[in-house]
């Protein structure tokens, strides 16, 4: 067994001056039971832990090192933004050409605003949205995760048309009900939403790739059903590319799948590991945003300097011919690995997964939206994320999170992974 001593130590201090010991809930291992373990350091693919325990990494940080850990070049180059300053608050080269790079690449953004996170920047396009349209109602889907905005973190209510219930203490119910939910992969339903309410819809908002509750593709036409109708009823289609824009292809899914929407929010990996976000689209919207038109937003440290260097180090390393190639791989490979493993052990699971981005969920039917994902044997998926850690092999915490593939995985530590999982999907099979 492996010693956790010195974390258990850290945690049990951190949890008497932070709730629950962490500063985002989901690091708190709630999903999976057990402490969560305190990292000391990474480099490319693997992170070691205060107790000296070694892991591959499959977390990214949840999505934001496809370079994997301290890549060279964005070390470099924060270390020696860090010193030339760490903000100014007046403008920079550096934002100028990282914006370049994000309006040359995705193809829905002509003009773009970068903030400091993922949520600022979900935030930030639904206003901008409400601002260009003059209309209230926002279009979410069940299980689609932006951050944490009021109004985005709501639950299916009653009735015909879905208005939002807050899901969490705090968020008015006025809040809530600007808000209407509609499946994943179900253009009838937002059909139907938008014959009761088309008018009054600001924007439409998903993830094209649903990677909040484990990884979920767009059913085949879906995103150029959602496109017809949105343009039809003068919505704002609003992808939501924190995870996916730089991860499933230079150009985000939108390129991946053909569809441009009119607003895309990018985060994580445009950071290069830095705190950092952006949303962006058609210059006409984009136009409504002050100082050039009335709807406001700002951000003291918005295109920070450090973030700014390390998102373009990203993307410029991302740009080199064979990476999304290599990328593609490797996700083949532990998907194919994990999902034979469970094969030979009698263990049911459905793997889904989109280029490097995936989730093996434990369950017999497809996953295709909040419903079916949410019947997985969560209690299953804890025991092989600890059997996997224990192993050797650090996965997200939860049933509902997406596996992510870096640039620093080796087709070995990938087979060695694959190995582990053999091991551990019998564990799995024994604890019925
Ligand atoms: N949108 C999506 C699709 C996300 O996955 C996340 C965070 N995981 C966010 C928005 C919010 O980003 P942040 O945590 O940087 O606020």
């Amino acid at each position: 067994m492996r010693s956790h001593d010195r974390s258990k130590e850290l945690f049990a201090e951190a949890l008497e001056v932070m709730p629950g010991g962490v500063n985002s809930p989901v690091r708190a291992f709630g999903g999976v039971g057990g402490d969560p373990i305190v990292m000391r350091k990474a480099k490319g693919a693997v992170l070691a832990d205060v107790d000296g325990n070694e892991y591959v990494d499959f977390v990214s940080s949840w999505g934001p090192l496809i370079l994997g850990h301290a890549p060279e070049t964005v070390v470099k180059a924060v270390c020696e933004a860090a010193a030339r300053g760490t903000s100014f608050g007046a403008p920079t080269e550096a934002e100028t050409t990282l914006a370049r790079k994000i309006c040359e690449h995705v193809p829905s953004i002509e003009r773009v605003r970068l903030v400091s996170s993922g949520t600022e920047a979900t935030m930030s396009a639904i206003r901008l949205a409400r601002g260009y349209t003059g209309r209230d109602l926002v279009i979410k889907c069940e299980g689609c995760y932006h951050g944490h905005v009021d109004g985005l973190l709501v639950q299916a209510g009653s009735g015909l048309t879905t208005f939002g219930a807050p899901n969490s203490p705090g968020i008015p119910a006025a809040q809530a009900e600007q808000t209407l939910l509609v499946p994943f992969n179900d253009a009838d339903a937002l059909k139907t939403v938008c014959e009761e309410r088309g008018e009054d819809v600001a924007c439409f908002i998903l993830e094209p790739v649903a990677g909040n509750m484990g990884v979920i593709p767009p059913a085949e036409g879906y995103l150029q059903a959602i496109r017809e109708i949105t343009q039809r009823y003068g919505i704002v289609l609003i992808f939501d590319e924190v995870i996916t824009g730089f991860r499933v292809g230079l150009g985000g899914a939108q390129s991946r799948y053909g569809v441009t929407p009119d607003l895309t929010t990018l985060g994580k990996i445009i950071g290069g590991g830095l705190p950092v976000g952006a949303y962006g689209g058609r210059a006409d919207i984009m136009a409504e945003l002050s100082p050039e038109g009335p709807v406001y937003q700002a951000g003291t440290l918005s295109g920070n300097p450090l973030a700014t260097v390390a998102g373009l180090a990203a993307v410029e390393a991302l740009e080199q011919p064979g990476v999304y190639d290599k990328l593609e791989a490797l996700g083949a490979q532990l998907a194919q690995g994990l999902a034979q493993a469970a094969k030979d052990a009698g263990v049911p699971v459905r793997s889904n997964r989109v280029g490097s981005m995936m989730t093996i969920f434990f369950t017999e039917e497809p996953v295709t939206d909040y419903a079916t994902a949410k019947r997985s044997n969560a209690d299953r998926y804890a025991a092989y994320f600890h059997a996997m850690l224990e192993r050797g092999f650090y996965f997200a915490p939860s049933q509902f999170e997406a596996a992510f593939v870096s640039l620093a995985h080796t087709p070995e530590q990938i087979e060695a992974c694959a190995n582990a999982a053999s091991e551990s999907m019998k564990k799995v099979a024994n604890a019925g």
